[in-house]
This record gives structure tokens, sequence and C-alpha cells, in this order.
């Protein structure tokens, strides 16, 4: 299984077939659909830029109407590439001035819980047995720094998850060919994941290109999730600007892509 690009109510996002065989309703959308224009054309979910809140706004109701979320239940967090996993009980909407930091965040109750990317990688973890869920940024440093394996021990802590019961879905994201690094980067993964993950490191001409996709399968595996039970999507946010926002190609004049899971329906 892997993933679909499913065309609904005007907009295209990717879904994972392992999260949704397992009952999780979710999305990993797209710049396709939406009413921002311009830098922001068109389904840009970014908050704090110069995209006008009633855009904004209106793609969120977009999405909230193709989910079944309320805009009520929405949960997101100022992403500062920490290791930090926060907990989330209730909804708190849009436009708040005062986002906690964050780049996880776990729940169990029927929210919608949000991170953003434009290159780095967003993964969705699905515990089957609770219906607890985790929605998780990494980019090379949160990577580094082994935030999903965090996500998936917070969860363990607060809702007694077992790392058999979950199911991955590791998001569209930049490359390895694309994501040239230098060498602090090779560096930090190997002081997190040690000589093996010289294997998802790719030197070219004095410079890095980490595989991040890979290296937090490996992550996810590490914490005891069986590969069977993670999707990676192939696709690459700097290789298609048609579908995705890329930092590396515009720099910082860009929407963002959203990943979006709702705990607690369905659980199987
Ligand atoms: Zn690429």
């Amino acid at each position: 299984m892997s993933f679909r690009l499913v065309e609904t109510d005007g907009i295209e996002i990717f879904v994972s077939e392992k999260l949704e065989k397992a009952g999780a309703v979710h999305a990993f959308t797209t710049r396709v659909g939406g009413v921002s224009g311009g830098d922001y054309a068109s389904l840009n979910l970014r908050i704090n830029c110069e995209d006008s809140h009633e855009n904004v706004g209106k793609n969120y109701e977009i999405l909230a109407r193709t989910l079944g979320f309320s805009i009520d239940d929405v949960v997101m967090s100022r992403q500062v590439h920490g290791k930090l996993v926060r907990r989330a009980d209730a909804g708190e909407g849009l436009f708040r001035p005062d986002r906690p930091d964050a780049d996880a965040v776990i729940s169990d109750r029927p929210l919608a819980l949000f991170v953003f990317v434009a290159d780095c990688v967003p993964i969705l973890l699905y515990d089957r047995a609770t219906g607890a869920a985790a929605a998780v940024h990494a980019g090379w440093r949160g990577t580094a720094l082994d935030i999903v394996g965090a996500a998936v021990e917070r969860m363990a802590e607060e809702y007694g998850t077992r790392a058999r019961d979950i199911v991955a879905a590791i998001g569209p994201h930049i490359c390895c060919g694309c994501f040239e690094c230098g060498g602090e980067v090779g560096d930090a993964m190997a002081e997190q994941y040690g000589a093996d993950v010289a294997r998802f490191l790719v030197k070219k001409g004095g410079k890095v290109h980490p595989d991040l996709g890979l290296i937090n399968m490996y992550a996810l595996a590490r914490a005891g999730v069986s590969e069977r039970n993670i999707d990676l999507c192939d696709e690459c946010t700097r290789c298609t600007p048609k579908l995705f926002w890329s930092h590396r190609l515009t720099g910082d004049r860009r929407g963002v892509q959203g990943a979006v899971i709702l705990p607690g329906r369905d659980a199987k």
C-alpha cells in the first residue's frame, strides 16, 4: 500500500492507504484548491504570512468540510525544530496569538491535529487500539533529535499506546537528491542513530544528502513500530512545484502544506 492523490471538493490531498485502512481520518494537503492567490496560490494553510486571514480561514473551512471536523477543533503549534511533544485535550481554533511551541502534538480526543511543512517531513501516527494520534513535524533538526520517537514514547505514557499498534504515514517531503546539506547534518544524524545511519546519507562533492524519509522510518522502527505498518510517500516537495510549496525553491514567500489527523474516530 502507499499514498493516493484524492481530488475532493475542489482540493487535492494525499491519503495514506495504511492509515485509511486503520480507520484514521487524515490528509496531507497540497497547494491545489482553495482561494489564496499569488505566492500563496491556492490552498494555503499558513497563518502568519502576507496571505489574508480571510483567505486562509476559507481554506481551512474547505478542508474541515471535506474531512468532517469543526474549525473549533483545530490544534496547531508554533514549530521550532525542537523535540517537544505536546498533549492537546481541547480544540484551539485558528489565529490564536499564543500558540504553544511544539513540533509534535498528540491527543485521544476528537480534534484535528495539524503540523505544517514546505520541505520538512510531516508524519502522522495512529494507535489502532485506542484511537490516539499524533501529528509530527520533522525537519533535519527534528529528525536528528528523534522527534518521531519522542512522540511514540509520549503516546505510550499518556494513552498506554503500544508501538506495535501504531500505523504511521510519512508524507511528502524534500527528496534526498534535492536536499543538499553541510557535513554537520550528517554528524548530527550519526550522533542520534549511530553508524547505521550512513546508508541514508548520500555524499556528493563534500556535501551530504540525507534521506529524511528513510531516517524517520528507521527512527520509527527503532521505537518499535513495525515496518509493515509504515507508509512512506515518495513525492518530493522541491521537485514538484505544481503540487507543493518548497522552502528550498522559493524561500519564505510561500504557503505551507498541512498534515492533519483526527484521533478517536473508528478505532480498530
Ligand atoms: Zn526532489
